[in-house]
């Protein structure tokens, strides 16, 4: 009776680990044709000012959505595309398709804003990335001012040649900023290294911190510490009103989050969010 309990289990065992591979297998196929057959879009969401309540930037995220596997989150794709080396054509995808966007809203005649783009280690690490970001900047004209690069504490394993790198984009106008603080790398020798201009506060920190002390502390830590180093701080994941006024009692500078938008498809974002400039 016993035996066969344990035989029951380990099949499920395995027939789980079989669906998991399958599925990435399924992912990493999918993705290789992913671009060709035009399966992403980009959303965006608002950057919000604390001090003016307007709205001062949008981050592009991405969304594939693919014929066999549906909707697949980049939360579930984008570390199997770093893995393949797939992140390299598609992060390009998306700088163009970013920079192209803003661009032709600003000539448009709506009020100038920043894009800010997620940008994966592997593809900072990629010799030929820095002539990507200086070709998309010729074909549009965006002035680099209004570009906003992400990237992650992930980047703190290849200390000198990245601080270079970086040092090339912020000569472009470009802004740097640390995404997801707090969750990665632990060592904050590195934030005096890197070229940053901002900070965002990892979302785990941001949802329900109005109930959460230990949440808040973290909250008003990371909020020092980017004063100290003269950094912008972003808050991402603000959902609630209490969380977005207390953010700005301490001196939060900017908030993202679905109290005010979910992510939106281009023309959504156009309509909810843009106005035309002065
Ligand atoms: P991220 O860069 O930290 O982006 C913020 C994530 O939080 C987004 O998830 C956004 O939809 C979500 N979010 C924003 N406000 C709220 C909120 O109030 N509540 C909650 N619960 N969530 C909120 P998303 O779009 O699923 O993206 C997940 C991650 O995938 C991103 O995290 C980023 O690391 C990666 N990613 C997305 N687009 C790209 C891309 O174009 N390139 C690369 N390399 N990575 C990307
Ligand atoms: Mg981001
Ligand atoms: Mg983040
Ligand atoms: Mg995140």
């Amino acid at each position: 009776y016993v035996k066969e309990r344990g035989k029951n289990n380990f099949q499920l065992f395995n027939s789980e680990m079989h669906q998991e591979f399958y599925r990435k297998m399924m992912i990493e196929k999918q993705l290789r044709t992913a671009l060709d057959n035009e399966e992403f879009e980009l959303y965006y969401q608002p950057i919000i000012d604390l001090k003016t309540n307007e709205i001062v930037g949008m981050e592009s995220l991405i969304r594939w959505n693919n014929e066999t596997l549906g909707q697949v989150p980049p939360d579930e794709f984008i570390s199997i595309a770093e893995e393949t080396g797939m992140i390299i054509p598609i992060g390009h995808w998306v700088l163009n398709t970013a920079l192209e966007q803003n661009i032709r809203w600003q000539k448009e005649g709506y009020q100038p804003l920043t894009v800010s783009i997620n940008v994966s280690v592997r593809q900072l690490l990629d010799p030929t990335f820095l002539e990507k970001v200086k070709n998309a900047i010729e074909n549009t004209a965006l002035d680099g001012s209004y570009i906003v690069l992400e990237i992650t504490e992930s980047i703190a394993m290849y200390a000198e040649a990245m601080i270079e790198k970086l040092d090339a984009l912020k000569e472009l106008g470009i802004s740097l900023s640390m995404d997801d603080f707090g969750t990665g790398y632990s060592s904050l020798s590195y934030l005096n290294k890197y070229p940053l201009d901002s900070l965002k506060i990892d979302k785990s920190f941001v949802i329900g911190m109005n109930r959460d002390d230990e949440n808040k502390a973290i909250v008003k830590m990371i909020i020092a510490i980017a004063k100290e180093l003269d950094l912008k701080v972003i808050a991402e994941g603000v959902e609630g009103q209490e969380e977005y006024h207390f953010l700005d009692e301490i001196g939060c500078d900017f908030a993202q989050g679905y109290l005010f938008s979910r992510p939106l498809p281009a023309i959504d974002f156009k309509e909810k969010w843009l106005r035309a400039g002065d």
